[in-house]
């Protein structure tokens, strides 16, 4: 059972975009989230350089530009949630 994000007041959360989607989900669970398996993996195009890829894991990164693309564990079932950190985000996928 993941509750992420019901508790919180902060700005952004689950429901957040970009970059700070990515950033929420990376710090998660102390980071337990970002490496978990997707229940059910997603079929994303890459918004940095448009191939499409199979996202498994909450955060990953494109494999043929290293975008890192993620997606909130409440919306972990929907490929539009997927949101894309930019171009010039260093985390390591
Ligand atoms: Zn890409």
């Amino acid at each position: 059972m993941c509750d992420c994000g019901s508790g919180s007041s902060r700005a952004g959360g689950p429901y957040a975009t970009g970059r700070e989607l990515v950033e929420f989900v990376l710090a998660a669970h102390g980071g337990r989230v970002a490496c978990s398996p997707l229940p059910t993996a997603l079929e994303v195009c890459c918004q940095e350089c448009g191939r499409d890829f199979v996202l498994q894991t909450f955060v990953q990164g494109c494999p043929s530009c290293g975008g890192v693309h993620a997606v909130s564990p409440p919306r972990a079932n929907d490929p539009a949630a997927v949101q894309y950190a930019g171009a010039d985000f260093g985390a390591a996928a």
